[in-house]
């Protein structure tokens, strides 16, 4: 991990924008968007009623303001067309979500909306100092999931060289990654991890290897688990932003700081507001994400409420760039679980378990009823030369992440620790959570 990063720009022009002159770029930009949007029928009924008729109705980045907030709900009742702004022949691309929670959502492409988006994903790219030398390979899913497509083209455009392996497959991705001399990888942090308890079963270790950077994504996960994956491989590893309805990955991403990622301002508006009051809120402090779309043609999306919970940092980076620097995701208010009358985020729970330098690779969090009362059950894979050794020692560790546990989420957990290879392990993403109770 070097001392003093190189910084690279794949736009300068824009990544260096002055504020002033980004805000300007913003209202020509979102006077289009609401153009756009004006010509689907879902947007029309609704800015109508906000007082909305036309682009002059946008003067300055207040007028936001006007505009209702878009929800998941929103996008499914408009399943399949209803947010389509353009003519059918113009769309190259059709990504959708799995539809596995109800009714999927579907966002349209055309030609030149995807380009657009590869030019983002290319600035990210180069943001993390990758480029034409590097070896990538990409272990996300292709398909209708945006992570495996949405690098992929990135990457080519920076002129890395492209391993497009996909998802799953353990052994062969540790064989490539070893045979092609891997710089680079784009893989989900659980598979990374078991990658790792993987690598020396095919025969490699981790000096075998000639990995620089990976970048992480698809799920939430906590900094002591991005600490971790950097001591595990020495490697740097970067967070990203990106979801499906902002067509994917190239959102937001870290530089060679690594101090939070930022947010391409030029392409999506972002607004951190309250979850209740829906106020918007200033640098540190927490609340739902909010986007909108200042580019794409084919599906505008304006003030899309992502119900990922996240702040913005304060201050400047120190890479020039002056796009604002979201931080990582903290939760998704989706996500959150009551447990007791308690809420408490998996991320909280992940962040404690992952400072404990015996714990291994995986975990899982189940929550049972007791009676009345809820259960949670943290099981924790921990190093197996740990069984080997006295049995105290593991009712002393239990002991201490139940402490930790509980000073952080007030949340008197059961520990179980589990010898490496018991949970289930995921290739794609992970489903950390299982919740049996039954929901009234
Ligand atoms: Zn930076």
């Amino acid at each position: 991990m070097s001392k003093l990063p190189e910084v690279r720009y794949w736009s300068k022009e824009f990544e260096t924008i002055d504020r002033p002159s980004l805000k300007k770029l913003q209202v020509k930009r979102l006077k289009e968007t609401v153009s756009c949007a004006l010509k689907t029928s879902f947007y029309k009924a609704r800015l109508k009623k906000a007082g909305i008729n036309g682009p002059e109705d946008i003067k300055t980045l207040d007028d936001l303001e006007k505009i209702p907030f878009t929800t998941k709900d929103d996008l499914r009742e408009c399943y399949p067309g209803g947010l389509l702004s353009v003519s059918l022949e113009e769309v190259v691309r059709i990504h959708t979500s799995s539809g596995t929670t109800g009714t999927p959502t579907v966002i349209y492409h055309t030609g030149a909306d995807v380009d657009r988006w590869t030019d983002l994903v290319a600035r990210s790219i180069t943001a993390t100092g990758a480029g034409r030398k590097d070896i990538f390979q990409n272990m996300m899913s292709y398909g209708m999931f945006t992570g495996g497509l949405g690098l992929h083209y990135g990457a080519e455009r920076v002129g890395m060289t492209v391993i497009p392996i996909g998802g799953g497959n353990t052994r062969r991705q540790i064989q490539l990654m070893h045979d092609f001399k891997t710089t680079v990888l784009h893989i989900t942090p659980s598979y990374m991890l078991h990658i790792h308890s993987k690598t020396g079963e095919c025969g490699f270790s981790v000096n075998d290897l000639n990995l620089r950077k990976a970048y992480l994504g698809a799920e939430p996960y906590s900094e002591n688990t991005r600490r971790k994956v950097e001591s595990l491989f020495n490697i740097d590893v970067y967070n990203s932003y990106g979801l499906s309805e902002m067509n994917g990955p190239g959102v937001a991403f870290e530089c060679v700081y690594k101090c939070g990622m930022h947010t391409w301002e030029d392409a999506y508006i972002l607004e951190i507001t309250d979850p209740k009051t829906r106020e918007s809120l200033g640098p540190e402090k927490e609340g739902e994400i909010v986007f909108t779309t200042l580019t794409r043609k084919a599906t505008p999306l304006l003030r899309y409420r992502t119900r990922d919970l996240a702040f913005v940092h304060g201050g400047e980076c120190r890479c020039k760039r002056t796009h604002r620097r979201l931080s990582r995701i903290t939760g998704r208010t989706d996500d959150m679980l009551i447990v007791n009358g308690v809420n408490v985020y998996p991320s909280q729970i992940e962040e404690v378990i992952m400072r404990v330098p015996q714990v291994g690779n995986n975990y899982q969090i189940c929550l049972e009823k007791e009676g009345t009362l809820d259960k949670l059950i943290v099981k924790v894979e921990i190093y197996s030369k740990m069984f080997r050794g006295d049995l105290g020692e593991i009712e002393i560790l239990k002991e201490k992440i139940k402490t930790e546990l509980r000073a952080a989420i007030v949340i008197n957990a059961v520990i179980e620790l589990h010898e490496p290879g018991v949970l289930p392990v995921f290739e794609g993403k992970a489903k950390r959570v299982i919740d049996t109770r039954q929901k009234l």
